[in-house]
């Protein structure tokens, strides 16, 4: 962790909110779904398919998970009504899955059948370790029964040569990214290179095992190895994708765009940006560092989307 990775945790709590919202106003798309809409028809223009994101916490109860499943069910209604791609990313603790596996289930059933209904798809996001088990038996009981459900696996986890095996022998949906939680040593790798390589021959397993791939980075020379190894397999570009996340590295995704590949883009919006952003800063302190030198005008990818 550089030094100024840690000054910026160190002084987090204090920053004020309005500084913290400065910071990610360019990584969301706003607070209401009007805001998501209009961020999803500017990236259509720019040849981009998306994915929409309503920013949540971990919850703690069940009467926090219904709201949190219920926005889900009107979001689904909502972007159909609006005539774009029916594509949504869900968090499982927002379902309630620290505390009920089964409660979970059931409401992320709910929204997955409800996209099903509008022509959707649903992506299950991988959270902190503490969940990957019980976030990969949600997925298995309900791809049983639906087939517009993908998962994400993370390369920085030393367990996810077995999971991309075990997926890979399904022929599922993944989408695959380092992973954004520091866990620990134990059960992560911890350098970047290892992490790279580790993608690459993830990648690999899920893309020859006949698997739709979401390859989610904006680490360049991952994108280089991507492209690569789909001309080298031969790839239709309906076999997969590349994502990135709103706001970030815009002038590599213009590259992977006009280079002919797809690309979708993950946009979150909603109210709770605050708990979003100081909890991403917080866990990621490299990612601090990014944002640092961007708002203090040192990154190249400044004022773009
Ligand atoms: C579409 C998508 C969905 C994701 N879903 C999940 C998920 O479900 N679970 C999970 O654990 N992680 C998820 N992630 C995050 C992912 O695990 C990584 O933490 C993140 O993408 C950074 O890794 P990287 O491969 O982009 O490489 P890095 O080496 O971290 O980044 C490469 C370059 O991208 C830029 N960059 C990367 N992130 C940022 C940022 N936030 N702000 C500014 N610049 C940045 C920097 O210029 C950096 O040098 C997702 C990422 C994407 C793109």
């Amino acid at each position: 962790m550089s030094l100024l990775d840690r000054m910026i945790i160190g002084v987090l709590p204090v920053i004020p909110r309005p500084i913290v919202g400065a910071f990610s106003r360019r990584y969301i798309a706003g607070l209401t779904l009007e805001d998501a809409l209009r961020e999803v028809r500017a990236l259509k223009q720019a040849g981009c398919r998306a994915t929409l994101d309503i920013l949540g916490e971990s919850i703690r109860s069940r009467e926090e998970a219904i709201p949190a499943r219920d926005a889900y069910l009107t979001l689904l209604d909502d972007i159909h009504a609006a005539g774009v791609e029916v594509n949504v990313s869900l968090k499982p603790t927002q379902f309630g899955l620290t505390f009920d596996r089964a409660f979970a289930t059931d409401n992320i059933r709910a929204v997955v059948a409800r996209a099903r209904e509008r022509g959707g798809f649903v992506r299950i996001d991988m959270e902190d370790a503490s969940t990957t088990d019980a976030t990969l038996e949600v997925y298995r009981t309900l791809r049983r029964e639906f087939s517009n459900l993908g998962v994400v696996l993370q390369a920085a986890l030393r367990r996810t040569t077995a999971d991309a095996v075990a997926l890979a022998a399904t022929q599922t949906n993944v989408r695959l990214c380092k992973g954004i939680y520091i866990e620990p040593y134990r059960i992560s790798w911890r350098d970047r290179e290892i992490i790279r390589q580790n993608y690459l021959h993830l990648l690999e397993i899920l893309l020859r095992g006949g698997s739709y791939v979401g390859i989610a980075t904006h680490d360049e020379y991952l994108v280089w190895g991507a492209m690569r190894l789909i001309q080298d397999l031969g790839l239709p570009p309906e076999k997969y994708e590349f994502q990135m996340l709103l706001g970030v590295t815009p002038r590599l995704r213009e590259v992977v765009v006009a280079s002919g590949h797809p690309m979708r883009v993950y946009v979150p919006f909603g109210k709770q940006w605050y708990a979003y952003s100081s909890r991403r800063l917080r866990e990621n302190p490299g990612m601090a560092g990014m944002i640092a030198k961007d708002v203090l005008g040192l990154s190249p990818d400044r004022r773009r989307r």
